[in-house]
Protein backbone atom coordinates (compact mmCIF):
# COMPACT_ATOMS: atom_id res chain seq x y z
CA UNK A 1 0.00 0.00 0.00
CA UNK A 2 1.73 3.50 -0.77
CA UNK A 3 0.53 6.74 0.39
CA UNK A 4 1.75 10.30 -0.53
CA UNK A 5 4.74 10.17 1.30
CA UNK A 6 5.55 6.75 3.02
CA UNK A 7 4.73 2.85 2.49
CA UNK A 8 3.05 0.08 4.43
CA UNK A 9 4.79 -3.03 4.49
CA UNK A 10 3.44 -5.44 6.92
CA UNK A 11 1.66 -3.66 9.18
CA UNK A 12 4.66 -0.97 9.71
CA UNK A 13 4.83 2.54 8.39
CA UNK A 14 7.73 3.92 6.97
CA UNK A 15 8.55 7.56 6.13
CA UNK A 16 9.96 8.34 3.37
CA UNK A 17 13.34 8.99 4.64
CA UNK A 18 13.44 5.57 6.32
CA UNK A 19 12.13 4.08 2.98
CA UNK A 20 15.10 6.07 1.17
CA UNK A 21 17.94 4.68 3.80
CA UNK A 22 16.10 0.74 3.07
CA UNK A 23 16.33 1.42 -0.49
CA UNK A 24 20.47 2.32 -0.19
CA UNK A 25 20.90 -0.40 2.33
CA UNK A 26 19.28 -2.48 -0.89
CA UNK A 27 21.56 -1.11 -3.34
CA UNK A 28 24.77 -1.69 -0.72
CA UNK A 29 23.99 -5.21 -0.20
CA UNK A 30 23.51 -5.91 -3.67
CA UNK A 31 26.81 -4.80 -4.44
CA UNK A 32 28.31 -6.65 -1.66
CA UNK A 33 26.73 -9.89 -1.61
CA UNK A 34 28.51 -11.28 -3.96
CA UNK A 35 32.20 -12.93 -2.72
CA UNK A 36 34.88 -14.57 -5.33
CA UNK A 37 36.83 -18.10 -4.82
CA UNK A 38 38.85 -16.39 -2.32
CA UNK A 39 36.22 -15.11 0.26
CA UNK A 40 36.60 -11.93 -0.14
CA UNK A 41 33.72 -9.20 -1.43
CA UNK A 42 33.63 -9.06 -5.38
CA UNK A 43 33.39 -5.11 -4.36
CA UNK A 44 35.34 -4.12 -2.19
CA UNK A 45 37.82 -6.94 -1.38
CA UNK A 46 37.25 -7.47 2.59
CA UNK A 47 36.80 -10.70 3.80
CA UNK A 48 32.84 -11.36 3.75
CA UNK A 49 30.46 -10.32 5.01
CA UNK A 50 32.47 -7.14 4.84
CA UNK A 51 31.47 -4.82 6.85
CA UNK A 52 29.13 -2.28 3.95
CA UNK A 53 27.22 -5.35 3.88
CA UNK A 54 27.22 -5.82 7.62
CA UNK A 55 26.17 -2.18 7.61
CA UNK A 56 23.62 -2.79 5.17
CA UNK A 57 22.28 -6.25 7.19
CA UNK A 58 22.21 -3.71 10.37
CA UNK A 59 19.84 -0.93 8.55
CA UNK A 60 17.54 -3.63 7.42
CA UNK A 61 16.76 -4.85 11.50
CA UNK A 62 17.05 -1.26 12.41
CA UNK A 63 13.47 -0.38 10.50
CA UNK A 64 12.10 -4.05 10.62
CA UNK A 65 12.72 -5.00 7.14
CA UNK A 66 13.97 -7.69 5.43
CA UNK A 67 16.15 -7.39 2.23
CA UNK A 68 15.22 -8.67 -0.98
CA UNK A 69 16.89 -12.01 -2.43
CA UNK A 70 17.68 -11.74 -6.24
CA UNK A 71 18.36 -15.26 -7.39
CA UNK A 72 22.22 -15.88 -8.92
CA UNK A 73 23.01 -12.33 -7.39
CA UNK A 74 24.84 -14.11 -4.63
CA UNK A 75 26.97 -16.33 -7.66
CA UNK A 76 26.77 -19.59 -5.42
CA UNK A 77 30.15 -21.72 -6.14
CA UNK A 78 29.16 -25.23 -7.17
CA UNK A 79 30.98 -27.97 -5.59
CA UNK A 80 33.08 -29.14 -8.82
CA UNK A 81 35.15 -31.92 -6.76
CA UNK A 82 31.92 -33.66 -5.21
CA UNK A 83 29.99 -35.78 -7.40
CA UNK A 84 26.47 -35.74 -6.95
CA UNK A 85 26.25 -32.36 -5.31
CA UNK A 86 23.73 -30.29 -7.20
CA UNK A 87 21.67 -33.14 -8.88
CA UNK A 88 21.39 -35.92 -6.70
CA UNK A 89 18.19 -35.16 -3.59
ZN1 LIG B 1 32.02 -5.31 0.12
Amino acid sequence: MTTASGVLTAGLYLSSGIQNQVTQAQHELDAHIASGPDGRCLNCGQDEPCSRRQEAVRAFARYGQLPRRRPGLARVRPSGNRTGGLGRR
